[in-house]
């Protein structure tokens, strides 16, 4: 399997970086052709304009999608972009890697997300949800978050953690075809002992060791 893992942290020591070396470490030792896109280290630049292309459809007005939709047939994307786009057509399963900011992606990660997922090449025409362009590909969350499990509940504090991701897994993800996995979810690895970081570093490998067998969850309703 060829495994493509986004990761948006920009300290190498952190939780975040440990899960991303244990996603990758495990995946490579099961015999899986593994890619990462560091954002930070790549200085991943996430703004979104008329920096995305090489090309010009209209060069009076920009309007992205309109411009997008012309790179798709003119071969007009960024380099940094191009690159980006075909990582993820390449890969069987996409991974990202990120803590949450303000219930939702890290501004890197958001802007990538902004500029990668291109109408014409990634979704358009007939082609969302089940007949997206990522048809048969395999999409997962890895995340990290300050506050504790409790907090993440229906009726909580922050409410259900699966109701803030729905705009990332089905907006985003499903939205272009992907068959979504249940998201990796360590809370508050800040505030638990070493020994619970260890154990959730352990049964992230394992769940990774069998992610093959792994059926797609539902992004529907929440
Ligand atoms: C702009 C912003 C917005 C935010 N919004 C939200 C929000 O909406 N909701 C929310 O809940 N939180 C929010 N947060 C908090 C954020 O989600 C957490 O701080 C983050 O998820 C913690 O992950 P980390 O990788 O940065 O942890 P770190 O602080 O890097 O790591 C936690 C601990 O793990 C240790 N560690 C590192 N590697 C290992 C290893 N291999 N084994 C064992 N231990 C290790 C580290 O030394 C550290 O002690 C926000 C933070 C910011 C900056």
């Amino acid at each position: 399997m060829k495994v493509f893992i986004v990761h948006a942290h920009a300290e190498p020591g952190s939780f975040n970086g440990a899960l991303s070396r244990t996603a990758q470490d495990t995946l490579r030792a099961a015999g899986h052709a593994v890619t990462i896109s560091d954002l930070y280290a790549m200085k991943f630049d996430p703004v979104s304009d008329r920096r995305n292309f090489i090309t010009v459809k209209n060069p009076d007005y920009f309007k992205q999608q309109i411009e997008e939709m012309h790179a798709t047939e003119a071969g007009g994307f960024a380099p940094d972009l191009e690159a980006e786009l075909r990582k993820m057509e390449a890969c069987d399963l996409m991974i990202w890697q990120f803590p949450l900011w303000w219930f939702g992606l890290p501004g890197i990660l958001k802007g990538w997300a902004d500029r990668v997922f291109a109408m014409g090449r990634t979704y358009g025409g007939e082609r969302f949800y089940e007949n997206g362009v990522f048809k048969g590909k395999r999409a997962l969350l890895s995340i990290t978050t300050g506050g504790p499990e409790a907090v993440y509940q229906k009726g909580g504090w922050n409410g259900d953690i699966h109701a803030i991701l729905r705009p990332i897994q089905r907006g985003i993800l499903r939205f272009t075809g992907w068959d979504v996995l249940r998201p990796n979810i360590v809370y508050a690895p800040v505030r638990v002992t070493d020994e619970e970081r260890q154990a959730s570093l352990r049964a992230w490998a394992a769940r990774l060791r069998a992610i093959e067998a792994e059926q797609p969850i539902d992004v529907g309703e929440y």
